[in-house]
């Protein structure tokens, strides 16, 4: 039986295909490559197609024997997502709609979802709990939140089990070095600071230093993406176990501000690279650092490269070897 990993061609998609294939599962991978990588899925079976065409979600389906799937097809950008809002409810929810849609059709009850920390909006606690109020401030977290309710009510009425896993900051690569992070145009902290330091990028752009923290810049909790990958293989452990639907935070429960990451990575890389102060960037809280002690407990997750230094090295290490990503 085969576990389908929606996305798998993405950045923790990829990553979590290297899991799978550790732990000997047989793995599928759909992915429309609007922002994967085929390069980036090391194994197991590939279909190039979007899970909106039902016809090929039946073929994907009907030619495979799935057993449970771990969904990560997405936008996920959250600027673009407030520009843009319609393209996020489609591309998310009306996507994984279908696919519940193919998975009760197909008897397949055991899902792993990508969510996210936006899904709580502006915090009311630091760190964040699972019981916490979740009003998110954009799009992207409004889909995933709709998401999650979606897959509650379809516990509910057909007896899918799902665990939705709400990420704080994916960062660093795979330790072999072998798949990182390729997303182009780039957006992130992390691989844009990176990328300056290679010299492909002029200058690293601090979103704004005016928030209501030590150093005036944001505070977020960076999680190396082979931790996140792992919590994927424990949470599909538990749902065969019969455990029953659950949310988990995924973060390592440190937060760093903008101004830490980029001095910290000026000492991993030794380049001095430039940084300047710009503007906030909107819809971006001050501080986001998760509680992880649920999925500790229930799950047993233990994150094994949870030091920043370690986060960036890796990253480092991937974008050196590979400064055109994927090339494609
Ligand atoms: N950030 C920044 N400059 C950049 C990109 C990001 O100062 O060029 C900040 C951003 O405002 C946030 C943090 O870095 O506080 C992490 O942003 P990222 O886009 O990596 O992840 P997000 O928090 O949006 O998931």
């Amino acid at each position: 039986m085969a576990v389908l990993v929606t996305g798998g061609a993405g950045y923790i998609g990829s990553h979590t295909v290297v899991e799978l294939l550790e732990a000997s599962e047989e793995v599928v991978v759909v992915d429309n490559l609007q922002k994967g990588h085929e390069k980036a899925v090391v194994g197991g079976k590939f279909y190039h197609g979007d899970l909106r065409d039902e016809e090929f979600l039946k073929k994907v389906f009907e030619e495979n024997d799935i057993e449970a799937v771990i969904h990560f097809a997405a936008d996920s950008l959250v600027g673009e997502s407030v520009k843009d809002p319609l393209k996020y409810y489609n591309n998310n929810v009306v996507a994984t709609l279908r696919l519940l849609t193919a998975m009760k059709e197909h008897g397949v009850s055991k899902i792993v979802f990508s969510s996210t920390a936006a899904t709580y909006g502006e915090p009311e606690n630091i760190p964040i709990l699972e019981t916490d109020r979740t009003v998110p401030t954009n799009p992207y977290g409004e889909t995933k939140l709709a998401i999650e309710k979606a897959l509650k009510w379809a516990d509910s009425a057909y007896g899918i089990k799902y665990t939705a896993l709400r990420y704080f900051n994916a960062a660093g690569a795979h330790p072999s070095g072998k798949i990182g992070e390729d997303h182009k145009p780039e957006s992130h902290l992390i691989p844009i600071i990176l990328k300056t330091a290679l010299g492909q990028m002029e200058s690293v752009s601090i979103f704004g230093t005016d928030y209501n923290t030590p150093d005036g810049t944001c505070i977020r909790d960076y999680i190396h993406v082979t931790d996140l990958a792992q919590a994927h293989v424990l949470a599909l452990q538990r749902l065969r176990e019969n455990g029953e639907s659950r949310i988990y935070n995924l973060g390592n429960g440190m937060g760093f501000s903008v101004k830490q990451v980029v001095e910290l990575a000026r000492e991993v890389t030794g380049v001095p690279f430039k940084v300047v102060n710009g503007p906030r960037r909107p819809g971006d809280p001050a501080v986001l650092v998760a509680s992880s002690g649920k999925i500790q407990r229930e799950l047993g997750w233990q994150p094994r490269f949870n030091d920043l230094w370690t986060i960036i090295e890796t990253a480092w290490n991937w974008h050196k070897n590979h400064p055109d990503g994927f090339g494609d």
